[in-house]
């Protein structure tokens, strides 16, 4: 008989708590429910961009934790006087910052649904219906991508959702080290390299350090605005050869559809060829523009993938599925398998012994994981197939729009190519300086530049990030937030116009 079980209330706490209370669950779930409609209602009176201080939140909420319960309805009140003002408002149809988070009632409801079951899938006993989920909602992404058959559960490889990127690629270069290490001996690990462009996602790098790759061995291949900032074939076996010629071995590319500073692509047909040349292991990073490529439209930036070892995209970022969420394919899922399980006394069970289940627990770094699979699966079901690619196209028009309306200011450039539904664009040097003079690192133009972003930025009207590229400072424009409207990219153009107004009458 603990103070716990206490019935008398003590200092207003009525007795014992009940965590899983179904009709308070109920209650409470609407009113959250509620207040996030009423969040989506009011999302455009928000500042996009988050305009408090480093600290603030300090100054706003006690020292420490209460000793008594409180209700769902004070807490509530607090989240939206001092949590909402502290949000960056990655929902809100003008946001256009880094790549987009892309919110939808179904991945939100199998997010709800996922929380709500709570279960830890790490092996096919724990939960059979999240491991034999993940596999069938990862077939039919991979048929829906057009992956060869070599990557799907039907084909002898297979699929496996981890939650970022970051992990994709971690977990395949912890596979390709150990398939070479187990040819050349464990104590050449100092000798393998790991290849990707300048502009390929520092997961690479990040990957690569954990991996105890050697720091001297990351080989980042300079790309030209000439290419397109693609990673050309012709400079990545110049790389390897030279380190062939050292006495190193080549191990890991990363190649990748959809840079993030500019959305460019690494044509994988000749770099494919090249790879496996030289034995080297290729990771296809679509993190972003994957999505697009369930367009039959789109689809060609994927030939080639057919002769890369994996390939990955976040279906978090442009698909309508709740952070985290990134689908990643094997063709050799033993590879990873290999690299990655563990198999103490406490697992042991009839069903794996029989090896004919999938273990989740051995693709990826943690043990425990979470149903992620269901958010896919109701996204998939609720819109199909054929509204997705709606979807995404109606994104591409409006970054086509904003292109167009770029086009039209003479002030202004677009800065490379648009493949999808980012543009990168700047005040153009000819405008700021005058003259045609072209001047390499130009700090004048950069810096007005940037200039011209914070300030539209600090509006809150708006919200975009900068990449630098080349040496250009550029605006980057990404289209995908689900609220977005093409009205609010027009809108978005005349906040963009009247800062550089601003700016421009003043200097
Ligand atoms: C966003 C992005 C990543 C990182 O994704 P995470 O899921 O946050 O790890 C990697 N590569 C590219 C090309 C990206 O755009």
């Amino acid at each position: 008989m603990g103070s716990f079980q206490n019935p008398k209330p003590e200092n207003g706490f009525t007795g014992t708590i009940k965590p899983l209370d179904p009709e308070e669950f109920r209650r409470q779930g609407h009113l959250v429910i509620d207040f996030l409609a009423d969040y989506y209602n009011n999302i455009e009176t928000y500042p996009v961009r988050s305009q408090v201080e480093p600290g603030y939140l300090k100054k706003r909420v006690p020292e420490s934790a209460p000793h008594d319960p409180e209700p769902i309805e004070d807490i509530l009140r607090d989240v939206q006087k001092d949590i909402v003002p502290g949000i960056t408002h990655w929902q809100s149809p003008s946001y256009f910052a880094y790549f987009p988070s892309s919110g939808s009632i179904a991945g939100f409801l199998g997010e709800m649904l996922s929380t709500g079951f709570n279960i830890v899938g790490f092996n096919w006993m724990s939960s059979p219906a999240a491991t034999e989920l993940e596999s069938i909602v990862m077939d039919w992404l991979g048929k829906m991508l057009q992956l060869p058959s070599e990557f799907l559960f039907s084909g002898g490889g297979g699929g496996v959702l981890q939650g970022t990127t970051c992990e994709a690629i971690l977990c395949t270069v912890v596979a390709a080290r150990d398939q070479m290490l187990n040819k050349i001996g464990r104590d050449k690990i100092n000798k393998l390299v790991v290849y990707g462009s300048d502009q390929t996602h520092s997961a690479l790098q990040k990957a690569a350090q954990i991996a105890g790759i050697n720091p001297n061995n990351f080989r980042a291949v300079k790309t030209t605005k000439v290419d397109a900032f693609g990673l050309k074939a012709e400079a990545l076996r110049a790389a390897i050869e030279s380190d062939i010629k050292s006495g190193l071995v080549p191990l890991f590319l990363c190649a990748t559809i959809g840079t993030t500073s500019s959305t460019a692509v690494d044509l994988l047909p000749p770099l494919c060829d090249v790879a496996r040349e030289y034995g080297v292991w290729v990771h296809v990073d679509a993190a972003y523009a994957g999505s697009a490529c369930i367009c039959p439209e789109y689809r060609h930036f994927l030939d080639g993938v057919e002769n890369a070892d994996s390939f990955s995209f976040n279906a978090h970022k442009w698909f309508l599925t709740t952070l985290d969420c990134c689908c990643m394919w094997v063709k050799n899922p033993s590879a990873l398998v290999k690299a990655l399980s563990t198999y103490p006394e406490y697992l042991r069970n009839k069903a794996s012994e029989s090896k004919q289940v999938v273990d989740y627990k051995d693709w990826q770094i943690t043990l425990s994981r979470r149903f992620r699979s269901l958010k896919l699966w109701l996204v998939l079901r609720s819109y199909g197939v054929a509204n997705l690619r709606k979807f995404l196209r109606s994104h591409m028009k409006m970054a086509k729009n904003f292109e167009g309306l770029i086009g039209m200011d003479k002030r202004f450039e677009v800065v490379v190519p648009r493949n999808f539904a980012t543009v990168c664009f700047r005040i153009s040097p000819v405008e700021i300086r005058g003259d045609r003079q072209i001047v390499s690192k130009d700090e004048v133009v950069n810096n007005l530049n940037a200039k011209l972003l914070e300030s539209i930025n600090e509006s809150g009207k708006i919200y975009m990030t900068h990449a630098v590229v080349g040496d250009a400072y550029v605006m980057r424009f990404a289209v995908g937030a689900s609220l977005t409207e093409n009205r609010h990219v027009i809108l978005a153009w005349k906040v963009v116009q009247e800062h550089a107004n601003a700016l421009l009458t003043a200097t």
